[in-house]
């Protein structure tokens, strides 16, 4: 633990359990595993740790910043005794001066070269192949949070089992599949760091990423931060025990639909867009009849969609009408949804086993608004062949980038086309852009038909070797 004296000769500060040790005033530690820790002390004040910043991956010094930190929120430590910088940017780590009475234990910044956001399947397979690849990854995933619902491990760790996702024959549970991505990614050195990221800099490389106590510099960023389904917010549809979510409740026709707890039962999907058709159509596979429940008197659905689910007959329309509530019992799952009329107002119940909420999904990149290509709806725009998005050295994967197949094979797969790009680009060499042009990390770009290449400073060369084939032979 930490014990702290203060007195004319020793004011110091002492950590132990991390390998820290101490330091007197004004000395400076170094230790084995290259990091440097330092007391010091301005007359009659009170002592600090600066601790200087480790220089590379996996330093121990975080670990000491991190320390500090945890004393000061449980009170062992004041903000002011830790030096709990005011301005983070001003105090970042790198600088272990001390100008006047400007403490600065600084705000730990993390200098990576490849920082990946999200530990769902895209994040923690391009965590596998990047730390594979010994680049030392460090992926930063949120917190749990109820209220934002949100779990370290992704989507899955919401659903209960997983029958289509190769290897498993015998089908597996959402959050087992996720620890064993998670120990994968461990094993190969991956650094995980439980954080919100609060905002973003990408205007310049390496790109600055903020959370509330840290500071990361990424040589090259992973955005893996995936979609969230949208919710009615009615009673009963909330995760169980709370409500029949995962029971009964779902927002992934393709996920779950084939689940024996559907087959010949009476579904009901919420929607009136292209995905709710496409649900309640790919639905009448295995059910015995599915109602699609709409608030207005037409689709929004294309016109294709539309005739494909009109001429199905095991569909069922219930125009004008709301889900007001979900009905059920712990032991029976869903028994049924309780319908408004969007017109008369009145409520009747629709007996049924099962509902697909269909209302579309929000990806999470509020984050990157305004700094990186996006779609209308907010999905990051990537190149066709590749991962890389409009801003060199940025590549996006999984559900963040993909609104059609939201899958979680298919977020792994590209996850492991994030990591392969970002490697090859830290690598220098050319990745394909959005525009089908080719960059590297120096900043030159290829022309989309390759003849031309375009260096950082302006010069544009042909792209063609000095000697042709035939001569040098
Ligand atoms: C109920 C349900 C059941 C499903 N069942 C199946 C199934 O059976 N089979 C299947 O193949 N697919 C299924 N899916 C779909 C599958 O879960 C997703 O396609 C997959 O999880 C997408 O992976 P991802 O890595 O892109 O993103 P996600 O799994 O969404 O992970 C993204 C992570 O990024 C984090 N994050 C977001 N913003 C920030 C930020 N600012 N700072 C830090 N972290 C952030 C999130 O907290 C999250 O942990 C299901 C989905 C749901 C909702």
């Amino acid at each position: 633990m930490l014990s702290q004296k203060r007195g004319r000769t020793a004011r110091w500060i002492r950590i132990l359990g991390h390998g820290i040790g101490w330091g007197l005033p004004g000395s400076t530690n170094s230790y084995a595993n290259s990091y440097t820790i330092r007391a010091t002390e301005n007359a009659n004040r009170f002592p600090a740790i600066q601790y200087a910043a480790a220089p590379e991956p996996g330093a121990v010094g975080t670990q000491a910043s991190r320390l500090l930190m945890c004393f000061v929120a449980r009170g062992v430590l004041s903000r002011r005794d830790a030096c709990v910088p005011n301005d983070p940017v001003a105090t970042a780590l790198g600088s272990d001066t001390m100008e006047g009475d400007q403490y600065s234990l600084a705000k730990q910044e993390l200098r990576r070269q490849v920082v990946i956001i999200g530990s769902g399947p895209a994040g923690l397979t391009a965590a596998i192949y990047t730390g594979r690849a010994n680049l030392g990854p460090l992926l930063i995933d949120a917190p749990s949070d109820a209220e934002k619902q949100t779990t370290p491990g992704g989507q899955l760790m919401i659903t209960t089992e997983v029958e289509n996702y190769p290897g498993f024959s015998q089908g597996v549970q959402g959050p087992d599949l996720m620890v064993e991505f998670r120990k994968q990614a461990e094993r190969f050195g991956t650094e995980f760091l439980e954080k919100w990221i609060t905002h973003v800099d990408l205007s310049e490389r390496p790109f600055t990423l903020f959370t509330d106590d840290s500071i990361i510099k990424a040589e090259t960023l992973i955005i893996a931060s995936g979609a969230s389904a949208k919710w009615l917010g009615v009673p009963g549809e909330a995760k169980t025990p709370k409500g029949f979510g995962g029971n009964g409740v779902s927002a992934c026709a393709t996920c779950d639909g084939p689940l024996p707890a559907f087959r010949n039962k009476r579904l009901v999907v919420v929607g009136g867009g292209d995905t709710a058709m496409e649900e309640a159509t790919f639905l009448t596979r295995y059910a015995a009849r599915v109602y699609v429940v709409h608030r207005r008197d037409k689709l929004r659905a294309s016109k294709i969609m539309q005739e494909k689910a009109f001429r199905n007959e095991k569909i069922e329309f219930i125009w004008d009408a709301e889900v007001a509530g979900i009905l059920g019992t712990p032991e029976h799952g869903v028994t049924g949804v309780r319908i408004r009329n969007t017109v008369d107002e009145e409520h009747f119940t629709l007996d049924c086993e099962g509902v697909f909420i269909a209302i579309g999904h929000k990806p999470n990149t509020d984050l990157f608004k305004g700094q990186i290509e996006m779609d209308a709806v907010g999905y990051i725009k990537t190149s066709h062949r590749t991962t890389a998005t409009n801003i060199p050295g940025v590549f996006a994967c999984g559900d963040v980038q993909d609104s059609v197949y939201r899958q979680a094979v298919t977020a792994a797969g590209t996850g492991c086309m994030s990591a392969l790009d970002a490697e090859r680009f830290l690598d220098h060499l050319p990745v394909a852009m959005p525009t089908g042009e080719e960059v590297t990390i120096e900043g030159e770009h290829i022309s989309p038909d390759h003849l031309k290449i375009i260096r950082a400073n302006g010069e544009v060369v042909m792209n063609e070797p000095e000697v042709a084939f035939a001569e040098e032979k």
